[in-house]
């Protein structure tokens, strides 16, 4: 209807920001006759809704556009095939009832590396998945991206699914509930909606910091999350916020998030960054010595998923080249990603920086003094020269007051080991190499 498709032309423009605009495609337009424009929504609810949220703008648009006495009446029109709006949008995706769960399979606990950053948020998630409804709930898992969020949430799902056999399970992420509802709603199958969402035994909703500004979708969680909590069915939440910092958010639903545990995982410190490489070096089944770990592991910011992404490439270059991975190669093949191939530290850089950090002499490092104090920074300073530079073990010697590679081979292996034992030479590390950016 022309008259309509003005007021709506609008209407999309001016929500379009806000995430509202699936509301308005729900809007039917059924007659238009002395200047009253009748519009047809599918359920009460949408009734409501569309009256307190939008009923004021479209009577303004539509005297505006059309007519300044015209009357905008909206109606429950529950007619099953209306297909008008219905073609425009993809179908509705129904999750059927004890069916496909949505849970990414090869996320498990198995999998999972645990480590200083992520051991809370891991002992909670087991806990959870143990005892499902009864030990924390909501489960609230909140950290930053590329962290492992999702792969901790599917590996409840999937524990869950092993060790309580016949529960209904559903993870999904918040984009695919909001889009599942607009489907919904459209389709007019609210019914069927909250018959799934409202009679699962775990509901495992991934990034929920997206339902930000999502008002509709907010108070559908709101209710579910009622329904379910009562029902002392397991809820499990990630975000890369806090539920304060969630902003938009009506304090209500804020309220249910902070209800339960909130656990957080942090980023991965270097031991457990090298643990996670291993695992999943011998997984894929590729050779990673201790060596590239460590190489790998420094020169990442703090994401696991680009550190899968440097594993990827190298193996993908070991497969198709036929050349068996060392350090070098590592080194050169990552390099472009890692740093600038011209930006790579200099031997230079890293021994002033470690001669500053333990108040000695640059020339300290270089000379064949053993007392310890001297000893162990210019060992530390060779096991970053190896990983931090393109120097192979002869060059670095050479840097070191000409000394033998068996013994620059001999240092970085003791300060590996070292790193993963004592806690103050590993924050020593930590601390230079954070200082060399
Ligand atoms: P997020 O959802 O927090 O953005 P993901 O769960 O997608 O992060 O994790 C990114 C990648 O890193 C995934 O492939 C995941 O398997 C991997 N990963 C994250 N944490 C761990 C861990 N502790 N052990 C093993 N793999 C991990
Ligand atoms: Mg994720």
């Amino acid at each position: 209807m022309e008259a309509w498709e003005k007021i709506k032309k609008e209407l999309v423009s001016m929500y379009k920001d806000t995430n509202d605009d699936p509301w308005i495609t729900i809007l039917n337009p059924l007659s238009f006759d002395n200047n009253a424009l009748v519009l047809g929504v599918p359920d009460d609810f949408s009734l409501d809704w569309i009256k307190s949220h939008y009923h004021e703008d479209i009577v303004k648009l539509a005297r505006t556009l059309l007519n300044d006495t015209t009357s905008v009446e909206l109606v429950i029109d529950d007619r099953e095939d209306l297909e008008t709006n219905s073609q425009k949008l993809p179908p509705a995706g129904f999750i059927p009832l004890n069916n496909s769960k949505g849970l990414l399979k090869n996320y498990t606990f198995d999998n999972y590396v645990v480590g200083e950053s992520n051991k809370f948020a891991s002992a909670a998630a087991i806990a959870v998945s143990q005892n499902p409804g009864k030990a924390y709930n909501p489960l609230f898992i909140y950290g930053g991206v590329g962290l492992g969020k999702t792969h901790v949430i599917n590996a409840i799902g999937n524990l869950i699914d092993n060790e309580h056999n016949g529960l209904n399970i559903i993870y999904i992420t918040t984009e695919n509930f909001v889009n599942d509802l607009v489907n919904h709603l459209r389709d007019r199958k609210m019914d069927l909606f909250r018959e799934v969402y409202r009679n699962c035994d775990v509901l495992l909703i991934d990034d929920i910091q997206f339902i930000s500004n999502k008002e509709r979708s907010q108070e559908e969680m709101f209710h579910t999350f009622n329904t379910l909590y009562e029902e002392k069915k397991q809820i499990v939440f990630t975000s890369d916020k806090l539920p304060k910092e969630i902003p938009n958010i009506e304090e209500r639903l804020r309220s249910r998030f902070e209800m339960g545990l909130i656990a957080d995982i942090q980023v991965p410190d270097i031991e457990t960054k090298v643990a996670i490489i291993k695992k999943k070096a011998e997984d894929d089944h590729i050779g990673i010595d201790d060596e590239i770990a460590f190489f790998l592991a420094y020169n990442t910011q703090s994401n696991i998923r680009e550190l899968e992404g440097y594993l990827t490439r190298l193996s993908a270059y070991a497969l198709l080249t036929k050349t068996k991975l060392n350090i070098h190669v590592a080194k050169e093949v990552l390099s472009g990603l890692i740093r600038k191939k011209d930006k790579w530290l200099t031997i230079d850089d890293i021994q002033k920086a470690v001669a500053m950090h333990f108040k000695i002499k640059v020339s300290d490092l270089l000379s064949n003094k053993r007392m310890k104090f001297i000893a162990l920074p210019r060992q530390i300073a060779m096991f970053l020269s190896r990983t931090l530079t393109n120097a192979s073990y002869p060059e670095i010697g050479l840097q070191f007051g000409n000394k033998d590679h068996s013994t620059v081979i001999h240092s970085v292996n003791k300060i590996s080991g070292m790193i993963q034992e004592n806690q103050s030479i590993k924050d020593a590390v930590e601390k230079i190499k954070k200082g060399l950016g």
